[in-house]
């Protein structure tokens, strides 16, 4: 949290908080209330941020939401992580 100047709260400590749900999700101790939790909060964060800078923190999550919600619930209800990037079991390779 280095970037945010602080002036308003949304961008201050919401995306602090958007930064703790997605370390619990990619931990595999996140719920489908947190992936709740951390749509809402990029939306209020994005709506209510006084600058670019806040406006624009969540698009990120928001892309990754839209185009790869599978992963995130993957996470969440399997504890892996497809793409072998978060410290989770790995996808198992099915032989053909
Ligand atoms: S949105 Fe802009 S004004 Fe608000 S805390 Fe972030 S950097 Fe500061």
């Amino acid at each position: 949290m280095t970037e945010s100047c602080g002036k308003c709260i949304p961008c201050r400590a919401g995306t602090a908080q958007m930064y703790t749900l997605l370390t619990r999700i990619c931990n595999g101790s996140g719920t489908m209330e947190d992936l709740e939790l951390l749509e809402g909060l990029c939306s209020t964060v994005k709506e209510a941020s006084l600058c670019g800078l806040g406006q624009t923190a969540p698009n990120p999550v928001l892309s990754t939401l839209k185009y790869f919600r599978n992963e995130y619930i993957e996470h969440i209800v399997h504890k892996r992580c497809p793409a072998g990037v978060c410290n989770l079991e790995a996808p198992v390779e099915v032989q053909a």
